[in-house]
């Protein structure tokens, strides 16, 4: 079974899906974490995107994808797959669509998570103290909500 899940930043992609993993035996593909830990090892790509994903802006579709691919072509997460974080865009649901069917795979199950704007703000102000992430002040979570507004709403249509 693969599954795409959805939500705003701070609705809680990362933490159901740890539930979900470790209840039905999938592997999480977190877009964000892979692109922190980049940045955490101080790589050639984390420093290229360390300035964006502070802005709260989507890092290029480019370097997504190269991620994804690594995943999707690994026999041992074959429909195993919990995406959080990706598709983020319609080029993103598209490429997905691509990679999906040179595969042989297809999506089972998509969820989203709805959460507003205000309990956001309260969530991402006390994660920033748990876990340090340098994007989680009010500023750039705004941003990054508004990002998913404009870039992401229109993928779940797809
Ligand atoms: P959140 O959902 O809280 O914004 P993530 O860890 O999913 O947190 O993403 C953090 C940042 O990483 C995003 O704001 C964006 O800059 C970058 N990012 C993660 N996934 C993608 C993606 N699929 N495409 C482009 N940028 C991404």
């Amino acid at each position: 079974m693969n599954i795409i899940i959805f939500g705003p930043p701070g609705a809680g992609k990362g933490t159901q899906s740890k539930f979900i993993v470790n209840k039905y035996n999938l592997h999480q593909l977190s877009t964000g974490d892979l692109l922190r830990e980049e940045i955490k090892n101080k790589t050639e790509l984390g420093s290229k995107i360390s300035s964006i994903i502070n802005s709260g802006e989507l890092v290029s579709d480019t370097i997504v994808t190269n991620l994804i691919e690594k995943f999707i072509s690994n026999n041992d997460y074959k429909n195993k797959i919990i995406f959080d974080g990706y598709p983020r865009n319609l080029t993103q649901a598209k490429t997905l669509r691509e990679l999906l069917s040179q595969y042989s795979q297809k999506i089972d199950l998509v969820l989203k998570l709805s959460v507003s704007l205000d309990t956001i703000k309260k969530r991402i102000s006390e994660r920033r103290s748990l876990e340090n992430r340098v994007d989680d002040n009010e500023e750039t979570a705004i941003k990054r909500y508004k990002t998913y507004e404009r870039s992401t709403e229109p993928v779940i249509e797809y």
